[in-house]
């Protein structure tokens, strides 16, 4: 199926500042849809259902793959994660350009059911920068912080198969280049069927003129 909007997959370690980024995206430009995960982890402090994610118990996690809910999911630290497919489908008809926010295991899913979506993988410049971003936020043990970044030296392995790497040094401007390879990929042959299929119908009437 053809959407009308882009499907964009943004990945990154923990702590490299994809949330900030998306927010940021959200608010500058008003063509973007953020699609809100399902999760079976516990609720960070002020993070409130249905805006940071759906949270919800294995039972319910377990159903919805089962009604065939989700888009992908994907085991992360011992939590289930998916993405709803209503909103996306609906969004994209719309025509809007939706961003999942979600882990390497799900988006090589999603690559793999929509080769036309673009897949961002957002890094911080260095590792200890990554680090310092972890300890900083405040949220989690030390426990966790290792788990994670243990985790990312795995996720690192997988940063071959994006479209692109975006370093997130300063945010604006990694605002501006993540909004300008959406831009890009709209121009991308397989978005462009239409287009290209009209042009060469024209083009074909010329030929036909030259060969009489
Ligand atoms: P956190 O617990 O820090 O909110 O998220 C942990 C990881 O799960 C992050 O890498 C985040 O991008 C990923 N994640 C969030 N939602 C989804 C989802 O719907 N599917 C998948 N596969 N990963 C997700």
């Amino acid at each position: 199926m053809k959407h009308k909007g882009v499907l964009i997959v943004v990945s990154g370690f923990s702590g490299a500042g994809k949330g900030t980024l998306m927010k940021r995206l959200m608010q500058v430009y008003d063509n973007y849809a953020l699609s809100v995960s399902m999760t079976t982890r516990s609720p960070r402090e002020g993070e409130e259902d249905g805006v940071a994610y759906f949270f919800s118990t294995k039972e319910q996690f377990e159903r919805t793959i089962a009604e065939d809910g989700l888009i992908e999911y994907a085991c992360y630290c011992g939590n289930y994660y998916g993405t709803p497919k209503a909103y996306v489908e609906q969004q994209l008809e719309a025509g809007k350009d939706v961003v999942l926010e979600i882990e390497i295991q799900g988006a090589l899913k999603v690559k793999e059911k929509f080769p036309e979506s673009l897949l961002l993988f957002v890094t911080p410049p260095n590792a200890k920068e990554l680090e310092r971003r972890l300890v900083g936020r405040g949220t989690e043990s030390q426990e966790v912080i290792a788990k994670r970044l243990a985790r990312a030296y795995e996720e690192s392995e997988g940063m071959e198969a994006y479209d692109y790497i975006v370093v997130n040094d300063v945010l604006e401007e990694c605002v501006e280049e993540i909004h300008r390879l959406v831009e890009a990929a709209r121009r991308a042959p397989v978005r462009r069927e239409a287009f290209i299929k009209e042009i060469r119908e024209e083009l074909k009437e010329f030929s036909k003129g030259a060969e009489e």
